[in-house]
């Protein structure tokens, strides 16, 4: 079994379809002796459907109240983030577009958007593809900027599970930004237990990442407390592909902590 020291992308209930809560996440990194955990909930059309009457912050507050979690839990270094749907082709974030129409006590004059409200909590934000109906007929060139862009968005620190988007992208030319704004390309348990093309396509994007020299983040993407940690697909992964450890941001706590300020201190 191959434990991780750091576990940055796991979900709670906040996500709907996942079942643990924060407290039982951190429990779980602690039996396997994790020294970092990240709470990454879905910040996506997927966890709420647009309202008719605009959008209620009342949805959110999960992302509002992050200042009551400690700072460490039962030992583990706790962060607050969310994995962030990219929602088009030009790397836009989900609700870069939406004006907040009602706070928690009352209407909103429109003149926040969601998404400044949500990401100004979060300590980082993962940026994943999971609807893609925006990108049908969309070219390799196209998709290449659309994840370069939303890797320069100031809070992003982390692209989430590409290999598993299914979209044709240029690693080389992505993992070169990443390695240049010092920011991370997931390798992705979630993705490796699924479809053995899928698994090939996380192999084939690690060896390129490797070869720009780009760190690599290595994470869960838990959907319930007794798989936060467990890496034993992307620890076979990055031991077939010899992935050198000093490109692992997540190897232990202190380097996921130094590297995430480097980054998103730009
Ligand atoms: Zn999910
Ligand atoms: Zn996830």
């Amino acid at each position: 079994m191959a434990h991780a020291a750091c576990d940055i992308h796991t979900h709670t209930i906040f996500s709907r379809h996942a079942y643990s809560t924060v407290e039982e996440n951190v429990r779980a990194a602690v039996e396997l002796r994790c020294e970092l955990l990240g709470i990454t909930d879905h910040f996506s059309s997927m966890v709420h459907p647009e309202a008719p009457t605009g959008v209620d912050l009342r949805d959110y507050q999960h992302f509002l109240n992050f200042e009551v979690w400690p700072e460490s839990w039962l030992g583990v270094r706790l962060m607050h983030g969310c994995e962030a749907d990219i929602v088009d082709l030009d790397g836009h974030l989900y609700g870069w577009d939406m004006p907040v129409d009602r706070g928690l006590g009352g209407p909103y004059d429109g003149s926040v958007l969601l998404q400044d409200v949500v990401f100004s909590n979060c300590d980082y934000v993962i940026a994943s593809v999971h609807m893609k109906q925006w990108a049908a007929g969309a070219t390799r060139e196209q998709l290449t900027q659309m994840y370069i862009r939303a890797l320069e968005h100031p809070k992003v620190l982390v692209l989430g599970h590409v290999g598993r988007s299914g979209l044709d992208f240029d690693v080389d030319e992505v993992a070169q930004v990443a390695r240049e704004l010092g920011k991370l390309i997931e390798i992705n348990e979630g993705s490796l237990h699924g479809r053995q093309d899928c698994t090939e396509r996380c192999r084939y994007i690690a060896e390129r990442c490797m070869v720009a020299g780009c760190m690599v983040a290595t994470s869960s993407d838990a959907h319930i407390s007794c798989e936060v940690a467990r890496l034993d697909g992307v620890r076979k992964l990055v031991d077939k592909v010899g992935y050198p450890p000093r490109l692992i941001a997540t190897r232990d706590a202190e380097t996921f902590l130094r590297v995430w300020e480097r980054a998103l201190a730009q």
